[in-house]
């Protein structure tokens, strides 16, 4: 039996006696040489050659291998003497031993343990047998010498073993099929002795028959020993595959590949770590877990010939657990997409309300509030129809991250679908922090974001809901959706906390919905007009087009709604039948004022997107006869041009349709736009006018407009003027012809629109000093 010694003392001991015996035997025969028959020595290669076919035992803390080479040995005891049959015996486990791949220690105590293994068993057969030869007795004696062999060697081994291992030793004395091993051993060793009568009385080349029945043994029971082996490596192999295949992280999977390993090695010292193995352990690199990890076990007493089946094995189980491995990444990376938004890998909205249903639950037992903020951008269709898709997405990714930067790490941050973006803040402990964190989400997407190159500027609208006890975290979030929803209606860049009178309001949107719906259809719309006039001689040039709707003998300004006509999509028929209105208003305006008039119409972008637009306004042009048609779109929607609306622009201006840039100067200042698309007219935002008189900065923010517009050949029209002291201003240092303004007139029904018009100064030919160049106003 081949194990590594550990326990100095006791290892000591056996080396120390063996070698006495075999030493003496060895030196006896030496000295005594002509006592001796040299013909034995021929044994000694037959003792190496059979050790090299062991027989492997199943033990914990690792094999056992039991040589066979034990036969030799009875032979050896029954055909010559004791010291002779030890001396032999000596000198075939040194060759053993020197040939063996071991460590020094090992191979001593292999030789020591043999050596004393050996004499034991000689001397028993030689106590136990009569002096006449070739006896039942003397059977029964070569029988106990072979079982005393098997005995000592077997717990010599096992004790030193239980030492080495700081086992119990009786653990250690009780191996799997050591009888099984016995007899087996019992067998062979009872080839030994037939070997000795065939020697003794049949002439000697007749033992040559014996080789035939000796090697098929050894080949049948390395063969055997070796197939068990290998069956039970297969079956670990399989049960750690089916294991590691079930289970669903990869704590388990680790788990499993040590079980499996410390079962493949018998060693209960297998460990799954970062070191590679030392010079002592035998190791495989697990790739695929994370960091790199090694499975390692003790490699010094692992037996001899299972040694490089045992690292075959390891890797066999490594590369089962790298599957598994490889299986849970895919299933994680799965996971991730199911529970992530793939653009900014931020939680999703699945993902977002199964942490706000967590943090609730944590919440009832903790106690404490918890904040939803909801999230929208302002102005990102702009960003995406301005600059692409791409940029699009750049921005969006931009915008979590920022996000992300203000909260805590604790805190999750959402993309709930387009635009949206949702915060949870956990564990609030003053509903002021939570406005701080509002500001600072606020404050962060303030700073332009560089997208395509270029700095944008986009901003959020903020709506929070303070959870509750009771709430659900649906109702959560169509709360803070809710607040949102009412900040924006405050003006955007903002924040508001949710109340319970947002829902009415919410209530009231929809029914304003449905009675402006009602309102288009039954035409229940009306139109003002406001003079456009020559700044300089008040004469009325032109008017603009001012949609009211009357509403329960209200006359309801378009601002309260046109944005909710915008949101629902009821613009387009607004924007249709406003148009019919003042087709069949014209002919009166034109006829009032007795010279062609321009009259402005206000548009929304979707009106652009609908196929029947140019349809319609080309009968309302029809309709028109001379008057001139300007469509004024603010210049936050010129800025939002794509392909289709530039193309669609461009053929109502060809045929002979004037565009304005509404509300000039507040919205995007990227004005690369003008020279692209067909605009004739630009409108001063009435905002610059509001503060001219006393604000330096707003009265040369006027005079650059006006010199811009001039230079790029466009009519300029200042909005807003209220006072004589604004029009005086403006005449005197802003410069520009034509203005529009509660103090030339504020919008008018028909009827008193069309008195204005009569009772307003003739237009003087050459009075304006600029004029719309293709228009109307042109010849006025
Ligand atoms: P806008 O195109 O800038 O129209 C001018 C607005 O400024 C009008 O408000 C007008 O009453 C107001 N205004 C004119 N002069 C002065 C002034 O001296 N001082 C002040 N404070 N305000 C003045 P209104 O009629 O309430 O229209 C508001 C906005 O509604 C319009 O702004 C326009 O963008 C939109 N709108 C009006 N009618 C329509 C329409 O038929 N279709 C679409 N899509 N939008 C419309
Ligand atoms: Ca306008
Ligand atoms: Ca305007």
């Amino acid at each position: 039996m081949t194990r590594r010694p550990m326990s100095p003392v006791f290892d000591g001991a056996v080396v120390a006696v063996g070698s006495v015996l075999g030493i003496f035997a060895l030196a006896h025969e030496l000295i005594f040489f002509d006592v001796a028959d040299p013909k034995y020595f021929l044994a000694v290669p037959l003792i190496m050659l059979m050790g090299w076919f062991p027989m492997l035992l199943g033990r914990a803390g690792g094999g056992i291998e039991i040589g066979l080479e034990a036969c030799v040995l009875i032979f050896l005891a029954v055909v010559t003497t004791p010291v002779q049959a030890e001396a032999v015996w000596f000198l075939g486990c040194l060759g053993c031993q020197l040939l063996a791949d071991k460590r020094t220690p090992t191979k001593l105590f292999n030789i020591g343990i043999g050596a004393m293994a050996g004499g034991i068993g000689i001397f028993c057969i030689q106590a136990a047998r009569s002096s006449t030869p070739s006896t039942p007795r003397e059977l029964f004696a070569a029988g106990l010498g072979a079982a005393t062999y098997f005995a000592v060697d077997f717990s010599v081994s096992a004790v030193s073993l239980s030492l080495e291992e700081d086992l119990s030793i009786s653990a250690g004395l009780r191996p799997t099929g050591a009888l099984g091993a016995l007899v087996a051993f019992l067998g062979i060793a009872s080839l030994g002795y037939l070997a000795a009568l065939v020697v003794r009385d049949l002439p000697p080349w007749s033992g040559i028959l014996l080789a035939v029945p000796i090697s098929t043994i050894l080949v049948a029971s390395r063969a055997q020993s070796r197939g068990s082996e290998h069956a039970r490596r297969l079956k670990i192999l399989l049960d750690t595959a089916v294991r590691v295949q079930t289970v669903s992280d990869r704590d388990a999977v680790m788990e499993a590949l040590t079980i499996g390993a410390s079962d493949l090695l018998r060693d209960e010292r297998v460990r799954l770590r970062t070191e590679p193995p030392s010079g002592t352990e035998i190791g495989v690199a697990v790739h695929g877990c994370g960091e790199e990890m090694w499975v390692v076990g003790p490699a010094l007493n692992r037996a001899r010939s299972t040694a490089g089946d045992d690292r075959q094995g390891l890797t066999a189980l490594v590369a089962v657990a790298e599957d598994a491995f490889a299986r849970l990444r895919l299933s994680e990376d799965m996971a991730h997409l199911a529970w992530h938004d793939p653009l900014t890998g931020l939680p999703n909205r699945s993902l977002f309300m199964d942490r706000v249903e967590h943090a609730m639950e944590m919440q009832v037992r903790r106690g404490g509030q918890l904040a939803v903020l909801f999230c929208d951008l302002d102005g990102f269709k702009r960003v995406n129809d301005l600059f692409g898709h791409a940029a699009g997405d750049e921005l969006l990714y931009e915008v979590g991250a920022r996000i992300k930067s203000t909260v805590r790490t604790t805190d999750t941050v959402a993309r709930l679908g387009g635009d949206e973006f949702a915060v949870l803040l956990e564990e609030v402990q003053h509903p002021d922090d939570v406005g701080a964190s509002c500001e600072r989400i606020l404050e962060a997407l303030r700073r332009r974001i560089e997208v395509a190159g270029e700095a944008v500027s986009v901003t959020t609208t903020i709506g929070v809901a303070l959870s509750k006890p009771g709430d659900s975290a649906d109702a959560l979030l169509s709360q803070a959706d809710l607040a949102m929803y009412h900040a924006k209606g405050q003006g955007k860049d903002r924040y508001e906390t949710y109340r319970l009178s947002f829902g009415d309001e919410r209530l009231q949107r929809i029914e304003l919905v449905e009675t402006l719906r009602r309102a288009i259809e039954t035409r229940h719309l009306e139109v003002f007009y406001q003079p456009v006039v020559n700044l300089q001689t008040e004469a009325i040039l032109g008017v603009e087009a001012l949609v009211r709707w009357r509403r329960d003998g209200v006359l309801v300004p378009p601002d309260l709604f046109i944005p909710t006509a915008e949101e629902s999509g009821l613009i387009v028929g607004l924007g249709a039948l406003v148009l019919d209105i003042v087709a069949e208003h014209a002919p009166r305006l034109r006829a009032a004022a007795g010279h062609p008039l321009s009259i402005g119409v206000n548009i929304s972008p979707p009106q652009l997107h609908t196929p029947a637009f140019e349809q319609q306004v080309h009968r309302a042009q029809e309709a028109m006869g001379d008057t001139q048609l300007v469509l004024e779109l603010t210049e936050r929607d010129f800025v939002s041009n794509d392909e289709e609306t530039v193309a669609s622009m461009t053929a109502l201006a060809s045929s002979g349709v004037n565009f304005a840039i509404d509300d000039f100067g507040v919205g995007f200042s990227a004005i690369g736009y003008l020279q692209r698309l067909p605009v004739s007219i630009l409108k001063v935002d009435r905002s610059f006018l509001a503060h001219i008189e006393d604000d330096p900065k707003a009265c040369s923010l006027v005079r650059s407009m006006v010199v811009m517009g001039e230079a790029l050949g466009l009519d300029v029209v200042i909005e807003g003027v209220e006072r004589e002291g604004q029009l005086q201003h403006v005449i005197d240092h802003a410069g520009g012809a034509i203005a529009q303004g509660f103090f030339f007139g504020r919008p008018l029904p028909i009827d008193e629109a069309i008195e204005a018009l009569a009772a307003s100064p003739p237009v003087e030919i050459g009075a304006a000093r600029r004029v719309v160049p293709t228009g109307p106003l042109a010849s006025a």
